[in-house]
C-alpha cells in the first residue's frame, strides 16, 4: 500500500544566517511541521547552493555547545570543517557525512574548509538534528565520519539512477551510519525518468526534501526545494525524477517521550535544560579553541 502525503510544503521564503558561513532556510522548525510530528528528527536547514564567493577568511560558525542529540551534516556542493572538544575533527566533502553524537555534551565548530573557502564556488548541504532517546541522551560524545564511497550503494536498472544509503537500508542494502533508533537516510540521484519505490515501514515519521530537480511523488509534481510530509500509512513510496534530481529522504521511529528544547541543547525536561546550561557555564563540555 502506498504512504500518502499528508502535505507539501515549499520552500520558507527567506533564509538564515549560521555564523556567517551556512545560509539555510529553517524547514524544521520553521514550517508549520513540528518536531513532534516530524520525531526522531529535529531539524532540517538546508543550505541551497549558494556561492560565497571566494574568501581569505574562512566562513561558518565558531565554537558551540549541543548536548542531548546527534547532529548529521550532509556535504552536496563544497567542503565543512568540523573540531570538536573530543578530540574529533575533519573535512567532508560532497557526498560525505558528517554524524556528531553531542550525547552528554560537546563543544564544537563548523567552517568552510580553508582551500574551499579561497576559491568560493557553490556550497550545497543539509544539517539535520536527530533525537536521542532518554536512555541515551548522556552517552559519550562520538564522532562518524562517513565518505561517499562508504555509503551504501544501491545502483538502479538502465541508468535511472543511484541510492547512496547513509543509515539504515534501501532494497536489502545497508547504511554505514550507526544510529540509536530505526532511521532511514538516503540520498537519491534520479536521472530524468528514473523512477524507484522505496519501502518504509508505516510506523515511520517520514518525509522527503527535493534538493535539486524535481519529482513525482506517487504521481503528484513536487518543485525544486519542496519538502513532502507523509502520513504514517501504507508504506511505498513512489519516485520518478521530472529531470536530473537529488532527493534527500529521511524516516525513523518516533520518540515518544517529552522534548525540552533550548537553542543547542535538548532534553526531555525542563531541569535537564538547566543543567546543561550549567554545565556548559561551568566548562563540563571540555574546551576547544
Ligand atoms: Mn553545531
Amino acid at each position: 500500500m502506498k504512504k500518502s502525503i499528508e502535505k507539501i510544503i515549499q520552500r520558507p521564503a527567506s533564509p538564515g544566517m549560521v555564523g556567517d558561513g551556512f545560509r539555510v532556510f529553517h524547514y524544521i522548525p520553521g514550517t508549520d511541521i513540528s518536531q513532534r510530528r516530524i520525531s526522531p528528527f529535529l531539524v532540517l536547514d538546508f543550505n541551497a547552493a549558494y556561492d560565497f564567493g571566494p574568501s581569505k577568511k574562512v566562513k561558518g560558525v565558531g565554537v558551540h555547545p549541543h548536548k542531548g542529540f546527534e547532529t548529521v551534516t550532509i556535504a552536496y556542493k563544497g567542503s565543512v570543517a568540523h573540531h570538536d572538544s573530543a578530540g574529533n575533527s575533519g573535512v567532508i566533502r560532497p557526498g560525505d557525512v558528517q554524524w556528531m553524537t553531542a550525547g552528554s555534551g560537546i563543544l564544537h565548530k563548523e567552517y568552510h574548509e580553508e582551500e574551499f573557502s579561497k576559491q568560493g564556488g557553490p556550497f550545497e548541504m543539509v544539517q539535520l538534528w536527530v533525537n536521542l532517546p532518554q536512555k541515551h541522551k548522556l552517552t559519550a560524545p562520538h564522532y562518524q565520519a562517513i565518505t561517499a564511497s562508504q555509503m551504501g550503494k544501491a545502483q538502479l536498472p538502465d541508468n535511472q539512477g543511484i541510492v547512496n544509503v547513509i543509515a539504515g537500508n534501501f532494497n536489502g542494502i545497508s547504511g554505514p551510519a550507526a544510529t540509536y533508533t530505526p532511521a532511514n537516510l538516503l540520498d537519491i540521484k534520479l536521472n530524468r525518468d528514473g523512477a524507484l519505490v522505496a519501502k518504509i515501514p508505516a510506523t515511520h515519521n517520514t518525509a522527503l526534501l527535493v534538493i535539486n530537480g524535481s519529482i513525482a511523488v506517487n504521481d503528484e509534481k513536487t518543485a525544486e526545494h519542496s519538502f513532502v510530509l507523509f502520513n504514517n500509512d501504507g508504506e511505498d513510496i513512489e519516485l520518478r525524477a521530472l529531470e536530473n534530481s537529488v532527493i534527500l529522504l529521511l524516516s525513523g521511529e518516533p520518540i515518544q517521550e517529552p522534548i525540552a528544547s533550548y537553542g543547542p541543547f535538548v532534553m526531555n525536561t525542563e531541569e535537564e535544560i538547566y543543567e546543561a546550561i550549567q554545565e556548559f557555564q561551568t566548562g563540563k563540555f571540555g574546551v576547544l579553541s
